[in-house]
Parts: C-alpha cells; structure tokens; sequence
C-alpha cells in the first residue's frame, strides 16, 4: 500500500467523511433515507426524494451497470500512471444512485454500456482509497 502519492486527493466534509471513511476500510457506503426508502448518492445531509433527514448509511452491494463512458488515452499529470487508455465511467449501483468512477482490468474495446460491474478499492495513500469497478463478465 502507498504511503505517499502526488494524485489530488479527496478533502472529507461534514456530509463525505462517513462515505471516504467507508472507502478507506473498502467498504462502499451510500446515503439511505428512511423516511421514504430512497438511496442517494453523493452524500448529502438531507434526502433529495424528500428532504427529511432520517438518513443513514448503508453498505452498497458494489454491483453496478454502466450507464456511459469514455476512454482517456492521454494522462493529465504523471501522479495517474501511464496505463492507457484508461475508462472513465457513470455507473448506476444496483441500489440505484449513479456514480462516476474508472473500469479496470478492461481492455478499452470490450467497454459497454450495459456491461455488469463490481466495485473495488485502489489504495491512493494509506488513508485514502478510492472505489473503482471491474468487469464481472468479458
Ligand atoms: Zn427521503
């Protein structure tokens, strides 16, 4: 695992500090309202169906459909490695909220919108992990 890194890394608010908490034990937790049943993502303090503030956390199933993408074939800045292409995507979770995120260990053209996907956890720095998605079939 990385201590160090130069990737521009997450700044935890009030509302985000559960969600990248979450992420650092590779959990995925999203936003749950139970005054009308409605998952959210990204964290919010309040529900976005209803606007109660009955919300919870709840561990997400980590499956997910891509909803679109697009392949980057060039890096912004050194600290992302110099593995390309890399895909960069809107996911739907099964729960429902979309998210954007990278698909990996998937060749650029066996990209799909549609294709199944299941969340997993890149260790940034010792603290910091970030969910990312891989493909559950080719
Ligand atoms: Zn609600």
């Amino acid at each position: 695992m990385p201590a160090q890194t130069s990737k521009i890394l997450p700044i935890p608010t009030p509302e985000t500090e559960t969600y990248w908490k979450g992420c650092a034990a590779h959990k995925l937790l999203i936003q749950y309202c139970t005054n009308c049943d409605h998952f959210q993502f990204y964290p919010r303090s309040i529900c976005t169906q209803c606007m109660s503030r009955d919300i919870e956390w709840k561990t997400a199933s980590g499956r997910a459909t891509v909803v679109s993408y697009t392949v980057m074939h060039r890096s912004v800045s050194k600290a992302y490695g110099d593995e390309y292409p890399q895909i960069l995507a809107l996911v739907r979770l099964k729960e429902g909220p979309q998210m954007m995120s990278h698909i990996v260990d998937c060749r650029a053209d066996k990209i799909s919108i549609g294709m199944s996907v299941e969340v997993t956890f890149q260790d940034w720095t010792d603290e910091v992990s970030i969910p990312v998605f891989y493909p559950l079939s080719s």
